[in-house]
């Protein structure tokens, strides 16, 4: 209406005036507005309605205002909008019941925090403590959080500027696309052979830094903001190996990848591996209200039933966010959409992003698996070379999201790479037509790169 519509001008203007903004140089931001959101549908600062295949940071994996939701937190605010940590609560028992009831059986115990990067932070804090090591092992190309030790263990160009003694040492990580390790000669490249050429470079990183020094290692299993590139089966499940085999604990970063984006409840159990800690937020009540956790396996639980834990948080378990999670994950279940999510990967979004493929010259590789996927764009599809250096965002991939806007979708953009994370619940009807418009909108890359 003209009313929402003015309403939200005025937010602009305020925004631009008082709002300091993430990862942005302050001076040339000019942010899109929104008015409404419902389902797998959002309407900007001009009431147009755009399809969200970004859930936003990758995480309204219940949609926008789903009804059960937003009931779950009015009732919690009727009855008990907050109360401290060490208080019971039924909303945050009932949360950690549900959550642990859906990893493997060695996992029975949750510590609630604010987002994602807290989780890790304290992911990370349990495992040195747990083990009395202090050195942890992150891949490059991987994304953990913004706070001091998060940004640390992320392998993305925003942890440089941020860089300090933190006890991180990076790897490679499988990734068979732009692998690291296949030699300039090869005709092919398999997953097998990148998963054995990545674990063997694993390996002589732990042992060159030294397995007596290492507390931990943490993984994206499905790495999310550095690509959605889905690994071998074998490296998960090599990763874990070697961290039985020198004493390391696994710590598996499902803050994106975890409930039901990746069509699984978690993106490691695709692999059939148990990690010794999983960190989430995000989808866990779909952003509604701030909230991630650790969850704990019962032997690093045991390292703190007589040791005091060092560490917390004032809203650890807030009843509000606990509330959503427990709707969250009653929604999800009783609708079905970590099934509708595989269905729709395997049926309608892969087949129809290889056709995409198919039909654009800049197109180099699409990937991914449930509702989480990615186009990555190359100027040359036989040499795959990037449509831009790592790390740089040609003015094309601007074009391409506001030309996908004019059309009605919003794509998530990052560096060369669109990708598409619509809500779990989304429609195949939904899905078909953002699909069309990318394949639509890409012709513009094609033109760019002169094909
Ligand atoms: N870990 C992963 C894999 C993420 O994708 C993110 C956020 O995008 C984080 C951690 C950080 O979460 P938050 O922003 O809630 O702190």
């Amino acid at each position: 209406s003209e009313e929402q519509i003015a309403a939200g001008r005025k937010a602009y203007e305020l925004d631009r005036a008082h709002v300091f903004h993430s990862w942005s140089a302050q001076g040339s931001l000019d942010p899109m507005t929104v008015l409404d959101a419902e389902g797998s549908w959002i309407w900007d600062g001009d009431g147009n309605k755009l399809l969200d295949l970004t859930g936003q940071l990758v995480f309204t994996n219940a949609g926008h205002k789903h009804p059960k939701i937003v009931a779950a937190i009015k009732e919690q605010a009727e009855k008990l909008p907050t109360i401290a940590p060490q208080h019971v609560n039924e909303a945050r028992s009932e949360a950690a019941r549900l959550i642990t009831g859906l990893v493997h059986e060695k996992l029975n115990h949750v510590f609630f925090t604010n987002g994602g990067a807290d989780a890790n932070e304290h992911a990370v804090r349990m495992a040195r403590l747990h083990t009395g090591k202090r050195k942890v092992l992150s891949a490059y190309r991987s994304y953990h959080g913004g706070t001091q030790l998060a940004v640390n263990l992320t392998g993305d160009p925003r942890r440089i500027a941020n860089d300090d003694d933190a006890g991180v040492t990076h790897f490679f990580p499988a990734y068979t696309y732009r692998s690291h390790f296949r030699p300039a000669d090869a005709q092919e490249w398999t997953e097998a052979q990148e998963a054995e050429r990545a674990l063997a470079h694993l390996r002589d990183v732990i042992q060159l830094e030294g397995p007596a020094q290492i507390a931990a290692l943490i993984l994206e299993a499905i790495p999310g903001t550095a690509g959605i590139y889905v690994p071998p089966v074998d490296y998960i499940k090599g990763a874990r190996e070697l961290c039985d085999e020198f004493g390391l604990v696994l710590i598996m970063d499902e803050v994106m990848a975890g409930f039901g984006r990746s069509g699984k409840w978690f993106a490691h159990q695709h692999f059939g591996v148990e990690p010794d800690l999983v960190t989430f937020a995000k989808g866990v009540n779909s952003g509604y209200v701030p909230l991630g956790g650790v969850i704990i396996s019962d032997e690093i639980y045991a390292s703190f039933t007589d040791r005091v834990y060092p560490g917390g948080l004032t809203y650890s378990g807030h009843p509000l966010a606990a509330a959503a999670a427990v709707a969250t994950i009653n929604a999800m279940t009783e609708e079905s959409m970590v099934e509708n999510a595989a269905r729709i990967g395997e049926e309608i979004i892969g087949p129809g992003l290889e056709k995409i493929k198919a039909n654009h010259a800049s197109v180099g590789d699409v990937r991914g698996v449930g509702a989480f996927w990615a186009i990555e764009l190359v100027r040359d599809k036989a040499t795959r070379e990037p449509l831009a250096p790592y790390g740089q965002t040609p003015p094309i991939m601007n074009e391409l999201v506001s030309a996908a806007k004019a059309k009605g979708v919003l794509p998530f953009m990052n560096m060369t790479r669109l990708h598409l994370c619509p809500p779990l619940n989304v429609t195949e009807d939904e899905i078909r037509f953002g699909l069309e418009v990318l394949d639509e909108v890409l012709t513009l890359a094609d033109e760019h790169i002169g094909a």
